[in-house]
């Protein structure tokens, strides 16, 4: 091009990219009804192209040629299984080693102005912030992805919506943008966080422009509720909320504002993978954009149906920088194909379970703080919020669960001794319990302040 640069709109063949991913509404009565056949050889023939690209990446190339697999030998899905998978650590080393973009990176800076890119990075929840380049084809794609998600869960063409999340170096707030504005003709209301915005103005606008949702996190959202019933005003009856994209305590949610809540499941790099239907039996994978796999967590095999084990992404669907069978070391597990009640052949996974890496063995069982935390809130007199810390004392490792509740501290004694009978039968180990009045463990877990609220500590090598 002579004038030496190409806008994002001109990076992009809209046709194209409509006709590979299909936008909402349009979605759910064309691809998300696929045939198994059909599903899996749209899949491998993006695989087999996906796998040529990424081997241009010297991150993967060096570890594919290292463990003898060349791309070209791809000839159907299961040959994905003799691609080495790699983790958050070897991203790390790759930044440590090529600072500041590692050398995973399927697009350039230098490149930029021929083809517009964006840049963002991994919230630090699990260390140093990890960079993603993203090209123009790989923003509408999420974008999409996410617009679909946002409809099925009830979000219409022309409403307005509260993006609530931090517009920082993060992908979610500009994600949800960029899938409200451009694929959903949504308002967006950009009121970012509650350092941003407080909390009662965040309810004053989304009383007063009748949001149909407001994107933060779960925990988030009922605090908002709670600021609502404060000001006068009832969560179901004076807003308009039709939606809850919102990742949380879902009972509380449902009950407090009124509307239903769907679990979903993605991560920053990757951005929106699965989402449930209202069958509410797993979450279906975006099948035209993503292959899911489980793997053993130490012996990295692929798992069979219903085992739970480390969710292993590929996705199909970029342009720049690849992830190819990436262990995120998310606990999952995948249900066998079948036509779901809603109608779809996507294959479906369980809802996240933890993390593979927070795991603590603790007198020989296995122990996800995540776990842990369902458990011990399973009492209506509890506060939705939890935080775990696992220390050593003399040789035995050993794991405390903080808890709160509003309720009188004379029933503090019986609270915790429920919970810890609960954990004991259903862990097999046993768990302290420490209970305490609400919002006495923000400082630990963030919520106010973090995308995602910190659930966990190991205090074991401090
Ligand atoms: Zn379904």
């Amino acid at each position: 091009m002579a004038r030496g640069f190409r806008r994002p709109f001109e990076a992009v063949d809209y046709s194209d990219l409509m006709r590979k991913h299909v936008p909402p509404p349009d979605y759910f009565d064309s691809d998300w009804l696929m045939g198994p056949e059909e599903i899996e050889a749209a899949q491998l023939s993006r695989l087999k192209h996906r796998a040529l690209q990424a081997y241009d990446v010297p991150f993967f190339k060096k570890r594919w040629d290292a463990a003898g697999f060349h791309p070209s030998s791809i000839e159907s899905l299961a040959d994905l299984d003799r691609v080495p998978t790699y983790q958050v650590d070897d991203i790390r080393r790759s930044i440590e080693e090529h600072p500041p973009l590692g050398d995973y990176q399927g697009a350039s800076l230098d490149n930029a102005a021929q083809d517009p890119i964006r840049i963002f990075m991994s919230g630090a929840t699990t260390g140093a912030p990890r960079p993603t380049l993203y090209t123009q084809w790989d923003r509408e794609v999420g974008a999409i992805l996410t617009a679909r998600s946002l409809y099925l869960q009830g979000v219409r063409p022309g409403d307005v919506v509260v993006n609530a999340w931090a517009y920082s170096t993060h992908n979610g707030a500009f994600n949800f943008d960029e899938a409200l504005h451009k694929w959903l003709s949504c308002v967006v209301l950009t009121t970012g966080t509650g350092n941003v915005t407080s909390s009662r103005r965040q309810v004053e606008i989304a009383h007063e422009y009748q949001a149909t949702a407001i994107l933060t996190t779960g925990d988030y959202l009922l605090h908002l509720a709670e600021v609502a019933k404060e000001m006068g005003l009832d969560p179901q009856k004076d807003f308009n909320l039709k939606a809850l994209p919102n990742i949380g305590d879902r009972a509380r949610l449902e009950e407090v504002w009124g509307v239903p809540n769907y679990r979903s499941y993605g991560f920053h790099e990757v951005q929106w993978v699965g989402i449930e239907c209202p069958a509410r039996e797993g979450l279906h994978v975006f099948e035209d954009a993503y292959v899911v796999q489980i793997i053993d967590p130490d012996t990295l095999e692929p798992l069979p149906d219903g085992e739970q084990g480390c969710v292993c992404l590929t996705e199909i669907y970029k342009t720049g920088s690849p992830q190819f069978r990436y262990n995120i070391q998310d606990l999952s597990s995948l249900h066998p194909r079948e036509k779901c009640g809603c109608g779809s052949w996507l294959r479906r996974m369980a809802p996240f379970a933890g993390r593979a890496d927070n795991m603590v063995k603790l007198r020989g069982v296995n122990i996800w703080p995540e776990a842990v935390g369902a458990i011990a809130l399973d009492d209506p007199r509890l506060e939705p919020e939890y935080f775990v810390r696992a220390q050593r004392e003399g040789t035995r490792d050993e794991m405390t669960v903080h808890l709160t509740t509003r309720a009188e501290p004379s029933t503090y004694g019986e609270i915790v001794k429920g919970a810890e009978a609960r954990l004991k039968e259903r862990l097999g180990v046993r768990i302290r319990v420490e209970i305490s009045g609400p919002g006495s463990l923000d400082e630990w877990t963030e919520i106010h302040t973090s995308p995602k609220p910190k659930r966990f500590r190991d205090e074991r090598e401090e």
